[in-house]
């Protein structure tokens, strides 16, 4: 079976946007991959070292929104980055043969540097995150890389540095390609893109009169000021999380037109929305509930998903050392 490796980055709890997108990819993949789940915590330090406090939590927060998501730990290796130390070895190696000039003019690298000004990131880490990244990947040969369609670019310098490595050393890496997944719009409750950052989001793990309440004051279509105002869905904040979220197409229609007509107003727009959204989410809360509390548990999954991450680890970083004539 073809591994794969996706990762991501420990923030805190995760938002329903990374639900529709990210997870629920990533649980189809464990069908058809021997799937390798990582949270990145070296990423995580590389643009909040100055404050470590709550990076253990966030890891915890990650893996409970992850295994109420349905990422299953019987099938899939469920791992912290740090506890698979090869992963801090071959980006060492990796950063050998890796010019600085792919670095800088790394897009992913400018844009992170413009969206997080109030950081200073002018550290040798930060720069030389893509190589990490690289190695994050490369060491289990995945020959495949989930990446949503708005980041096919990512994966570019991945296969760069794979090429380069294999042109001095001999062929120890796949190249690996990307393997699309869907990236439906979620935008958050103020219409910009959900993201924690900008305070907009609606968590796996709020509780249900949370969801209403930020569902409630969501913004919607602006030319909606009064309730007898005709709306257009398409330009709706709101009607983007029903696309998502509320699988019958005849009330879709329904609503899509009642909102046209101003027949229905938003609130029971909303309303509606919000039992979808509640359908959707009560067995993933369910399930997380199940490991909540239960540090043990969530300690064994990491425990068992290293030492799975780890054989195939050891296996590349001795191919790898032998390729760079190390002395064993
Ligand atoms: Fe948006 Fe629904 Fe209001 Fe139309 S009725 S503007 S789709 S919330």
């Amino acid at each position: 079976m073809n591994r794969v490796f996706s990762g991501m980055r420990p923030t805190g709890k995760l938002h329903i946007g990374h639900l529709a997108g990210a997870l629920t990819n990533w649980t189809r993949l464990q069908d058809d991959y021997d799937c390798y789940y990582g949270i990145v915590d070296w990423h995580a330090l590389m643009s909040d070292y100055a404050d470590t406090s709550r990076l253990g939590e966030n890891c915890r927060e990650v893996l409970l929104d992850w295994l109420g998501s349905g990422i299953d730990p019987e099938r899939s290796s469920i791992f912290i980055q740090s506890h698979v130390v090869e992963h801090a070895e071959l980006a060492l190696a990796l950063g050998m043969i890796t010019p600085l000039g792919w670095l800088e003019r790394c897009p992913t690298y400018k844009e992170q540097i413009l969206n997080l000004q109030n950081k200073d990131l002018g550290t040798y880490a930060f720069l030389g995150y893509p190589v990490l990244m690289a190695a994050d990947i490369l060491l289990y040969r995945s020959e495949k890389v989930p990446v949503g369609e708005d980041q096919s670019a990512h994966l570019e310098i991945t296969r760069e540095i794979a090429r380069r490595f294999n042109y001095f050393y001999g062929p120890i890496f796949p190249e690996p390609e990307t393997l699309l997944t869907p990236t439906p719009k979620v935008p958050g409750t103020d219409g910009r893109k959900m993201s924690k950052s900008y305070g907009n989001s609606i968590n796996i793990s709020d509780e249900l009169p949370e969801i209403w309440q930020k569902m409630r004051t969501m913004k919607t279509d602006p030319a909606r000021e009064r309730r007898s105002d005709p709306g257009d869905p398409d330009k709706c904040p709101v009607w983007d999380l029903h696309r998502v979220f509320n699988p019958d197409g005849g009330e879709r229609e329904e609503l899509a037109s009642g909102c046209r007509s101003a027949a229905i107003g938003c609130i029971d727009c909303k309303k509606r929305l919000f039992s979808h959204v509640e359908r959707y989410l009560a067995p993933i809360q369910e399930r997380r509930r199940h490991y909540e509390g239960r540090p043990e548990l969530l300690d064994e999954v990491l425990h068992h998903g290293a030492e799975k991450a780890r054989k195939v680890a050891r296996e590349t970083m001795a191919a790898v050392r032998e390729a760079l004539g190390l002395l064993r």
